[in-house]
């Protein structure tokens, strides 16, 4: 399987709460571990984003960072991925004296001893920037996915409540990413509508549109996704859960596969959602019921949208080959 859209404080593992928990001095709550998922009857994608407050206390060192990251990559490689992008917020790191640069380098130092031991399998790091931090915060997190892009930095990104301050505000920051060769993906059309979509390709720059399940498929903004080549990275489970859609049959994977807009499937968060991507699949498989091919196809999108070069996708390609039966029989659930 192939995740491209993944947070790391929204995947720690149960256990890694507890040993950090314990190292750190953190009280966990009564109710642990039922509050580190999202609430049944969850109201909005503010509500969502409240259950990474407790994995984000137990995240302010480099040692607790680099394990964490550690962690989760071991998990993804014992579940069978070929590949994945880990993206995180530096700044939501530095509670505790870290700096933004510190936490990058303790997640590039887990990610690292984590990959040292494994084949046919890659991850890549993907830097967050908030929306509702001061422009200088964002600015640091911006330089630093410039100065660490050819050291397993892939992307940047902007994330956090997408009402919070439309796209436009975020213009110059990521102008000087473009501008720098730095890949960008953006969270939009997850809470908000077509408008922040928009937004993020025309002014931001976003190869990759984070959700954007809200874009209306009109003639011009197709024709606009098809010439820009913008991928999809959808995540289920997650817009279910934030209510940005009502059930897996409103999924919009098919609407935009029509059209030739590229559509990739991701987890967004495996411990806050309960999820990867073997089950999102399977959850879309139990409405559509696609074929091996089909799963090829988007599988193959992922592939595509991945910020690799094309002889990292091309050996990403022959893995596919290799684990393709394995994985359907996987989403099957056989
Ligand atoms: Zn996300």
């Amino acid at each position: 399987m192939i995740d491209l859209h993944l947070h790391l404080d929204g995947s720690l593992a149960i256990e890694d709460f507890k040993f950090l928990a314990e190292k750190n001095g953190v009280h966990l709550g009564n109710d642990f571990p039922n509050n580190i998922y999202v609430p049944n009857g969850c109201r909005s994608l503010e509500e969502y984003l409240e259950r990474f407050d407790l994995p984000l206390s137990l995240m302010q060192d480099e040692f607790s960072i680099a394990y964490a990251t550690k962690s989760l990559v071991d998990r993804l490689y014992k579940l069978g991925y070929i590949y994945a992008e880990i993206r995180f917020a530096p700044q939501l790191h530095t509670k505790k004296g870290m700096s933004q640069e510190d936490a990058v380098i303790s997640v590039l130092s887990g990610l690292k001893s984590a990959l040292k031991d494994k084949k046919d399998f890659d991850a890549n790091i993907i830097l967050c920037c908030m929306r509702q931090a001061d422009y200088l915060t964002n600015k640091e997190t911006i330089e630093l996915g410039i100065k660490y892009k050819n050291s397993k930095v892939v992307a940047v990104d902007l994330a956090g409540p997408e009402a919070y301050l439309t796209g436009d505000n975020y213009c110059s920051l990521f102008n000087l990413a473009q501008a720098s060769g730095t890949n960008i993906t953006i969270h939009a059309g997850e809470a908000c509508g077509s408008e922040e979509v928009l937004m993020a390709v025309d002014l931001l720059h976003a190869k990759r549109v984070g959700h954007g399940v809200h874009l209306n498929l009109t003639r011009e903004n197709i024709r606009k996704m098809v010439e820009k080549r913008i991928s999809f990275e959808f995540c289920p489970t997650s817009n279910l859960q934030t209510t940005s859609l009502p059930d897996y049959e409103h999924v919009p994977f098919l609407d935009f596969d029509k059209v030739g807009i590229p559509v990739t499937i991701n987890s967004d968060n495996m411990t806050v959602s309960n999820t990867d991507v073997i089950k999102e699949y399977r959850h879309l498989f139990g409405v559509y019921k696609f074929k091996k091919y089909e799963l090829k196809h988007f599988l193959t999108n992922s592939v595509n949208a991945a910020f690799i070069s094309q002889e990292e996708k091309n050996k990403l390609l022959t893995l596919l080959d290799k684990k393709l039966d394995w994985f359907y029989n996987k989403v099957i659930d056989r």
